[in-house]
């Protein structure tokens, strides 16, 4: 395998065997390495000693379900510390056929300057990007599509990526016309257009596929775990996942007083049921618009969705729970429609609908608009395109629009907006937010799933919970799967080590795979430690101690004591 380095402020692009430090790793486990190995960890994180790196998981290439998954890591503008944040299409499956461990994008071009980064797998150049700026990414990469080939890969960044915003995501185009996919998470959209790199571009692999140490294993366990996933009750073919997608967890998410509500001062949203998964399926259906669509190729859970309008033009490539939660009952919105067009710009801007979702609710809260006036927030959002001043505030996202609006109900967690439960009524979550090197992240120990082993709204048990499911999250992220193939993980490691084994040979056990999903939270709380990050940054937002939230008056009152020693077992 190959590492290839750009650097950006030299305009250089060279190629390196990767080396035995970073040998066994890959995604999330190969980002915490290398910014503990290259990155100065108080350094400006859209100053040059940052660095942004694009890597596919352990398991990408060889067609494991929903393996493809691409990780972009770097340190992160909004917690200013450790960030990999994931997405689908067909990027992270490209590299690993490439025989890519990382690209990583080092330096800064000169101020003003904006490149593309084209690769072909044997050959890299940086081209002018000139033409490209000031579009959004849809137009970003149906142009790169056009000049580079139908079936090549773009990873792109929008105006909000160019102004340095906070809030900033990365898009990465899919199979065929297929959008929608961001690495959204933590503003690294700011950190590729600090290095000014409008776009990658990645020519699509023709014949080639991953090296496979043994075949026969490697086959049998990536098909067995595909098989029990279409067996899985919830993920399969008659699964709520598949049938209604993310967004089939509005009612219950809401049942249980999580749904954040109008800047998270309720639990509860009266008409939820406009925004439920089953309410999207009948209104995408009667359309003619398409569920059970995917991210990736290959994915046997198909939780996504083609969003159309009333005439069946459409609108956004998945409308998904998080969106629902954060654009919709956040801002006291109750159509699906709204919610999508809210959704379609964000991805247009290359801006992260949770963050972006909870600044507007603090906006609001602030009096800039009301809640629930859609045609004051599509104008406030309309804003962060146009790189106004208030465009700029909401796009630096939650903890930048309360500070500049005097609000002090800010939903964040390490300087980073909460998704979409209330850890007041989901304390596992809560937990998750206040001890996660990755901050408050739905993808870093979700409790949701989990709440009728330990009971949500209890104190009890939740510590071991997040430290268990915070494990688990950062084996996906390691190999690149998606957070819903938790469940045959859960229940039957061994096929992981199997998968592994079958590509690289490395003859792991459970216990080393462990050992390994391990490693790569002490590495990124290592990081964020000599970053200057302590116990007192990843709290809780102290309203959310003292306010109780309806329906169930609940306050998040885990301990700090408890907070502390989430990994003392670790
Ligand atoms: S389950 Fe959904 S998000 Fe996950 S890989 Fe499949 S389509 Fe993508």
């Amino acid at each position: 395998m190959k590492l290839l380095r750009v650097d950006m402020g030299r305009l250089e692009v060279r190629w390196e065997p990767v080396s035995p430090v970073f040998e066994q790793l890959g995604g999330r486990a190969l980002i915490a390495k290398l910014l503990l190995e290259e990155i100065p960890p108080t350094c400006d994180v859209l100053g040059p000693h940052n660095k942004l790196i694009f890597t596919p998981g352990l398991l990408a290439g060889g067609g494991v379900t929903t393996a493809g998954r691409l990780s972009v890591g770097g340190k992160s503008p909004l917690t200013g510390g450790v960030k990999e944040a994931n997405g689908g299409g067909t990027a992270g499956d490209t590299l690993a056929k490439l025989g890519f461990k990382a690209i990583v994008v080092e330096g800064q071009a000169q101020r003003g300057e904006w490149y593309v980064l084209h690769v072909t797998g044997d050959s890299a150049s940086l081209l002018p990007a000139g033409d490209l700026m000031g579009l959004g990414t849809y137009a970003t990469s149906d142009r790169l599509q056009e000049r580079y080939g139908a079936d090549s890969t773009v990873i792109s960044i929008g105006q909000a990526g160019e102004y340095l915003m906070y809030g900033a995501s990365i898009a990465i185009t899919g199979d065929r016309d297929q959008r929608s996919n961001h690495a959204a998470r933590g503003g690294l959209g700011a950190v590729m257009g600090s290095k000014g790199l409008k776009a990658i571009v990645i020519d699509k692999p023709l014949g080639k596929s991953i090296p496979l140490a043994d075949a026969d294993l490697f086959r049998t366990a990536s098909r067995t775990f595909a098989q029990k996933l279409i067996n899985d009750p919830k993920l399969g073919t008659q699964g709520s996942q598949h049938l209604y997608g993310t967004a089939s967890i509005v009612g219950a998410v809401n049942e249980i007083g999580a749904l954040p509500t109008e800047n998270f001062s309720r639990g509860s949203f009266e008409p939820a049921t406009e925004l439920r998964g089953e309410h999207l399926r009948e209104l995408v259906l009667e359309r003619e618009g398409k569920v059970g669509t995917r991210c990736m190729p290959g994915c046997v859970i198909a939780c996504r969705n083609l969003y159309v309008d009333d005439d069946g033009k459409p609108i956004v490539g998945t409308l998904q729970y998080e969106t629902i939660a954060l654009m919709g009952a956040n801002l006291g919105l109750n159509s699906l429609d709204d919610v999508a067009r809210l959704n379609y710009m964000c991805n247009d801007f290359g801006l992260d609908t949770i963050e972006t979702g909870a600044a507007l609710g603090v906006a609001l809260e602030a009096g800039l608009a009301k809640f629930g006036d859609t045609e004051s927030i599509f104008a406030l959002l309309k804003q962060v395109g146009e790189g106004t001043i208030i465009g700029r505030v909401l796009g630096n996202g939650v903890v930048t629009t309360g500070r500049v609006l005097g609000i002090r109900r800010i939903p964040a967690a390490l300087g980073q907006a909460m998704p979409g439960y209330d850890p007041r009524s989901l304390k596992g979550n809560g937990v998750t937010y206040a001890t996660s090197p990755q901050g408050a992240d739905h993808t870093a120990g979700n409790a949701f799933g989990a709440r009728k082993e330990v009971n949500p709204l209890g104190v009890q048990g939740q510590r071991e919970l997040s430290l268990k499911l915070q494990i688990i999250a950062a084996m996906l992220d390691a190999t690149g799967l998606c957070l819903f193939a938790r469940p045959p993980v859960i229940a039957d490691p061994q096929l992981m080590v199997d998968m592994i084994n079958g590509i690289y040979g490395w003859g792991w056990t459970k216990e080393d795979l462990d050992r390994f999903n391990r490693q790569v939270l002490r590495t990124e709380l290592e990081f964020n430690r000599r970053a200057g990050i302590t116990a007192a940054d990843y709290r809780i937002p102290e309203y959310m101690r003292e306010e109780p939230l309806a329906p169930h008056n609940a306050i998040f009152d885990v301990p700090d004591s408890d907070l502390d020693s989430v990994f003392e077992t670790l």
